[in-house]
């Protein structure tokens, strides 16, 4: 596929993703995981991960051992750890590939242990610890009596300890401290009896860049990978580049007279002679089915009107009235002197800029700029 011929595109700046990994490696003088699960956060995971291995990023993160073993698959090259748990039945694929996985369950790491002796050969495995996110993990407390208990079963490398963070991108609060200090006892009591893995971790972007106590030896970043904030409370600097422009085109540029309706239930009515675009942009490529859309063309701001459809939605083009078929129209991103930030989509959606990256549809080709 050629973006001549498309309707409707992902532009990811792999430039843009090596830039962010160097601002984590200077910022945290720490090896760095770059997290990309689900897809890189929508911009690819393959292509993200070779980037970010470039660019000095030892680690991938991933949520899921489906995606660990894609990535093995690939000619990335780096330490992979699977973040969230891991059916015990599918185990034997994170063995034969030395993907390094979560542990924060007895009777999970018992039936792991049993297929590494099987199949002799030692599962690499992350004990985690919930200091606070209620999440996954063994509680702080329980944390050094686990990994006594995990040190007496055959089969099982302990090369990792962690946790993660509920509130790291509200750095004006003290919980991100507290769980700090659960988890620095844990690592402590660990040094003490010998017991200390090879690589703690902690810090997700926020954190990397708010708590460097946070640092350890590891940092996980996804958000801070793709150059997005963490939160208006815990920004980025600006240093950090975005790497997502999201295009489509118009493919219909037409008058309206006065009082014609527009799109699905007329939730829009022209009041004047008007001139409609519509682009090939919908819900079904995740762009939501919401009022209050916005989009640049020719550099300028315009309005989407009326309801977004499935596949295609309306622009009101008086502000550009040389707009014409074909022509790019940007949803996230640049566009002459005027940039939409996903942070921007994100507020009008009601969601966070996490959930714009990862929404859009599979359909939606992406195309990288090396
Ligand atoms: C997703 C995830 C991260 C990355 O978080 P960001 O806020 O995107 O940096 C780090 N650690 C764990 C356990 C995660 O699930």
């Amino acid at each position: 596929m050629d973006i001549d011929n498309c309707t409707s595109w992902l532009e990811i700046d792999l430039r843009a993703i090596r830039n962010n990994i160097q601002q984590l490696l200077q910022i945290s003088k720490t090896n760095v995981m770059a997290v990309v699960k689900a897809n890189g956060y929508g911009h690819g995971m393959e292509q993200v991960a070779r980037a970010a291995v470039q660019a000095g990023a030892t680690w991938c993160g991933l949520a899921r051992l489906e995606e660990a073993i894609q990535l093995h698959q690939s000619d990335v090259n780096c330490n992979l750890l699977v973040m969230g748990h891991t059916r015990p039945s599918f185990i034997q694929e994170a063995i034969a590939r030395q993907i390094h996985v979560a542990v924060f369950d007895e009777q999970s790491a018992q039936a792991y242990a049993a297929q590494a002796q099987a199949m002799g050969i030692p599962l690499h495995i992350h004990v985690k610890i919930d200091s606070g996110m209620g999440r996954l993990g063994i509680f702080p407390e329980e944390g050094v009596p686990f990994i006594r208990w995990l040190h007496t079963l055959t089969g099982l490398e302990i090369d990792g300890v962690f946790t993660h963070f509920a509130r790291a991108d509200e750095p004006s609060l003290p919980t991100t401290d507290q769980q700090l200090d659960r988890f620095c006892k844990v690592v402590q009591t660990l040094e003490q009896s010998g017991l200390r893995p090879k690589w703690v971790h902690a810090a997700n972007s926020a954190a990397t860049i708010y708590y460097p106590r946070a640092r350890f030896d590891l940092i996980r970043a996804g958000v801070a990978t793709y150059g997005l904030h963490p939160s208006k409370d815990a920004m980025l600097p600006d240093t950090f580049r975005p790497a997502m422009t999201w295009k489509t085109r118009l493919t219909s540029v037409k008058h309206l007279p006065a009082g014609h309706g527009v799109s699905y239930t007329h939730r829009y009515i022209t009041s004047k002679r008007e001139l409609i675009g519509a682009t090939a942009i919908g819900y079904a490529d995740g762009f939501r089915r919401r009022l209050g859309n916005f989009a640049l063309v020719h550099g300028k701001r315009v309005p989407v009107v009326g309801t977004v459809c499935m596949d295609q939605c309306m622009l009101q083009l008086d502000s550009v009235p040389e707009a014409k078929v074909g022509d790019e129209v940007v949803l996230i991103g640049q566009q002459g002197d005027d940039r939409i930030t996903i942070e921007e989509v994100a507020e009008a959606w009601g969601t966070i800029n996490y959930d714009v990256g990862t929404g859009q549809a599979a359909r939606v080709p992406r195309f990288y700029i090396e």
